[in-house]
């Protein structure tokens, strides 16, 4: 079993050399394992493939510095891979510029839509979710994630990152069977549990707060993050962020589904910066929610329509502006509970006896027009 230990360390831009430079030193810190002659799938987040500087997906200067430094190690074959909620099987992200890179520095892209495999997902009662055929061809798999706060998880992470190997509109679906934070929690550390990588990257030099994981502000906050134990990286960025670790649903679940290498918080070393001091009182996090009573969480899954309608009594709406609102119909399409569709003026209207609070919604709009209500702490 890998050491509870994050490497960080500050990168204060994507500058080239700084960059290729904070990588070695944290990937060789935290033990990146032996990549010669290994074939590597590395798995950015892409939630919805947007230009580098709105801080939504992974930059593609972290993707590019690590395919060089990975073939300089002698990896045979680096592949990146990723699927974002509303793509389809010839989905390309060109406008992240991952796809460049891919091309520019000799890595595969490979697009998880095409031939899945129906895998059960352990502790969600017997949910199957398709997985891309890929993450059993390679010998070592790399989450490189992006700093972000995320509306239903709090923040998103190295964890939640692999839930992107789930095919594109399956991942909605997951949202209807699952739709308190803590159920998801458990689906998502049951899908960790059958897709766990060996090593997690985190871009956190631009990171985003506010409200993301797609509507929220980039800010500024200059590090780089590796560790052997994604679960441990994922503590690391609730800490700076200003959380304690263990409100977060889903570290809470991982640790009590022992999907951890440590057993409490402090267990988790740092050999280079450590996350106590890196901490960022102003750091814009979404507001907390009472916890889901743990009879609601067993038994939501089970009686799902009852369930939903508790739920979103107590959970902040999306809020949808038509002045900003273009049409594109992202959010319909995505909608798990069917809840929205386009009125003649091709705005979106919402049904919200039929949402289900999932913000799916509010992650693919393009244009910002949906917004949450009372999302963020007020304190900030
Ligand atoms: S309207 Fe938005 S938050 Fe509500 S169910 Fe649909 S996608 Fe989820
Ligand atoms: S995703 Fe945004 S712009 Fe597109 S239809 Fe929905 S609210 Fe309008």
């Amino acid at each position: 079993m890998n050491s509870p230990s994050v490497a960080i360390q500050h990168c204060e831009t994507y500058d080239a050399k700084e960059l290729s430079e904070a990588l070695e030193q944290v990937c060789k810190i935290a033990a990146l394992p032996a990549v010669k002659d290994k074939k590597i799938l590395l798995k950015p987040n892409i939630l919805s493939d947007a230009a580098p500087d709105k801080a939504i997906t992974t930059r593609p200067e972290v993707v590019r510095e690590l395919i060089r430094m990975l073939y300089a190690q002698g990896a045979a074959e680096v592949l990146v891979g990723d699927s974002p909620g509303i793509s389809g099987p010839n989905f390309s992200p060109k406008t992240s510029g991952i796809a460049q890179v891919c091309q520019e520095e000799g890595a595969r892209w490979v697009e998880f839509a095409r031939d899945p495999v129906m895998h059960t997902i352990p502790g969600t009662y017997g949910l199957k979710l398709p997985l891309p055929t890929i993450r059993n061809e390679v010998d070592l798999i790399i989450s490189v994630a992006k700093m972000k706060t995320h509306q239903l998880m709090y923040a998103t992470g190295s964890v939640k990152n692999i839930f992107g190997m789930v095919p594109g509109l399956h991942k909605s679906a997951c949202h209807m069977h699952y739709p308190t934070r803590e159920s998801f929690a458990r689906m998502l550390a049951g899908l960790y549990a059958v897709i766990k990588p060996q090593f997690a990257i985190m871009d956190g030099i631009i990171s985003m707060e506010g409200s993301g994981p797609a509507a929220g502000e980039p800010r500024h906050t200059g590090l780089l993050f590796a560790s052997a134990d994604p679960t441990a990286l994922d503590v690391a960025q609730a800490i700076i962020m200003g959380y304690d670790p263990l409100s977060l649903p889903l570290i809470r679940e991982l640790l009590n589904r022992k999907l951890t290498t440590w057993h409490t918080v402090e267990e988790i070393t740092y050999p280079l910066l450590h996350a106590n001091s890196l901490i960022i009182p102003d750091f814009k996090r979404i507001k907390q929610q009472k916890k889901t009573r743990l009879i609601n969480a067993l038994i939501g899954p089970l009686f799902t329509r009852y369930f939903k309608l508790r739920h979103q009594r107590h959970e902040p709406k999306p809020l949808f502006d038509p002045m900003l609102c273009i049409g594109c119909k992202r959010c319909v399409k995505i909608c798990p509970g069917k809840a929205l569709s386009l009125d003649d003026n091709h705005k979106v209207v919402v049904n919200y006896k039929k949402c289900i609070r999932c913000y799916c919604c509010h992650e693919v709009c393009p244009v910002d027009a949906i917004t949450i209500e009372n999302a963020l702490e007020q304190s900030v």
